[in-house]
């Protein structure tokens, strides 16, 4: 019961109209069955959970986890328990197996682990249908009949810009939707982000896209490239995801391509966490997701105050359930309804910046370097990684190695990779530099992948 698209689709549609009320009486019966469900079948909660009351429908009674945690138990915290980090990484570690099924039913996602332990994430079929049921709540309300017009008019076609190179929730999307039919493999491109500029404005010249669905950090970029004249399309749409951009970059890139921004805040470990609204807020899919800002001893932050980080409970994934959650994101909830009478709470979000390097070509064009793609510690050993601009023409790279990494041959692979993603766009000159500090603490205590000259 309760399964279906058909049913989600419409509960989802309910608990917006039934309002406030409506969303908490399904935040309330949701969690209790999948804490329930997660004592039943996962060792990890089971001990972690020992001694509390039967039913719990407050998060608050709950103990804090969080990913490095999860990951250190994930035998035991997945409820599934034919699956081990053995198999998710041998699976994970195929590049060819992206947008495949793992164990033939679930859906894996990776993070390149910004926040110092890599994340592998289960998604199960049933979070894959709310998933699409609230994609397609976020849509009806962007989209008027004219926009779908539009769409159509211009063939359907959607450019994915994301980052290749690993199972990550972009890539793997787009995998899944170009799959098994010639027609929507061509009507949705996938380009990879760290194709130089140069390059990829041709490609969407030539491609024309309805939809455009990048990283915040390169749908600036294409702005950009749109004002100064070298790119040229038209999307009824541009739908940006990762990073959180300053509020008039958006008005920005909406004015350069005439078009509609919309962009989301989500994580891997759950892809549905809200949307934003015409207002710039973004609203948290409450029915689904349960959010706790707190402060940095896991109290409660009132609406209207900045919060230390959130707490994120998915409940929809009762594979591997993800329960109190610390996400290491700052939230601030909007203390009255948002104008643009959603029901559902609005929140703005800090963090995951938008840092980007910026150098000049010898001939002395600008060249952007969005920090995603000098996420280093996605190369096994690394712990963290951090690339700092040092001159107009300098990079110094701090690493964290885990305890049995090999340093010089790390090194080797780590210089190998970034000397060629710099000849790729031109900057050869630009010299890379091993450093023998470790990472660094931004004064915010958030350790940044990249940090820009200055
Ligand atoms: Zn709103």
């Amino acid at each position: 019961m309760g399964e279906s698209l058909p049913w989600l689709l419409f509960d989802t549609w309910r608990a917006k109209r039934l309002g406030w009320a409506g969303i908490e009486e399904r935040q309330r019966v949701r969690l209790a069955e999948i804490v329930a469900f997660a004592r039943a079948h996962s060792p990890y909660y089971r001990e972690l959970y020992q001694g509390l009351p039967d039913r719990i429908e407050d998060p608050k009674l709950l103990p804090v986890t969080d990913k490095k945690k999860l990951m250190a138990h994930f035998d035991d915290w997945c409820t599934d328990r034919t699956i081990t980090l053995d198999k998710v990484r041998a699976f994970t570690s195929n590049l060819n197996l992206i947008g495949e099924p793992f164990m033939e039913k679930y859906t894996t996602v990776t993070t390149s682990g910004t926040t110092g332990t890599q994340g592998l994430f289960i998604v199960d079929e049933r979070t894959l249908r709310v998933t699409n049921a609230i994609a397609l709540r976020w849509i009806t309300s962007w989209f008027n009949l004219w926009d779908l017009v539009k769409i159509i008019a211009g063939g359907f076609r959607m450019a994915m810009i994301c980052a290749f190179g690993g199972h990550y929730a972009e890539i793997t999307a787009a995998t899944r939707m170009r799959k098994g039919s010639k027609l929507r493999a061509k009507l949705i491109q996938a380009f990879p982000v760290d194709m130089p500029m140069n390059r990829l404005a041709p490609e969407l010249n030539r491609f024309q896209p309805a939809i455009v669905a990048p990283y915040a950090s390169t749908g600036a970029m294409l702005a950009s490239e749109q004002e100064a004249g070298r790119l040229n399309i038209h999307p009824v749409a541009m739908i940006l995801s990762a990073e959180g951009l300053p509020i008039p970059e958006y008005e920005r890139i909406a004015k350069s391509l005439n078009t509609k921004v919309r962009y989301s805040y989500a994580a891997s470990e759950c892809m549905f966490i809200s949307g934003n609204c015409k207002e710039n807020w973004l609203h948290v899919n409450a029915d689904w997701v349960i959010f706790e800002p707190v402060d940095e001893n896991y109290n409660p932050v009132p609406p209207g105050v900045m919060s230390h980080t959130m707490l994120l409970t998915n409940l929809a994934n009762r594979t591997q359930p993800i329960i109190r959650y610390d996400i290491g994101d700052r939230i601030m909830v909007r203390p009255d309804l948002c104008p643009c009478g959603n029901p559902l709470q609005a929140i703005r979000m800090q963090g995951r910046t938008a840092d980007v390097l910026k150098f000049n070509k010898e001939n002395g064009d600008e060249v952007i370097i969005p920090a995603l793609v000098l996420e280093l510690d996605v190369i096994a050993g690394i712990e963290r990684s951090q690339v700092v601009q040092t001159s107009e023409t300098g990079l110094r790279i701090r690493l964290r190695l885990t305890p049995d990494a090999d340093a010089d041959y790390i090194w080797q692979m780590v210089e190998a990779q970034v000397r060629h993603l710099l000849k790729q766009q031109g900057l050869s000159h630009v010299t890379v530099e091993r450093a023998q500090e470790p990472p660094e603490q931004s004064p915010g205590g958030k350790y940044r992948t990249v940090i820009p000259l200055g």
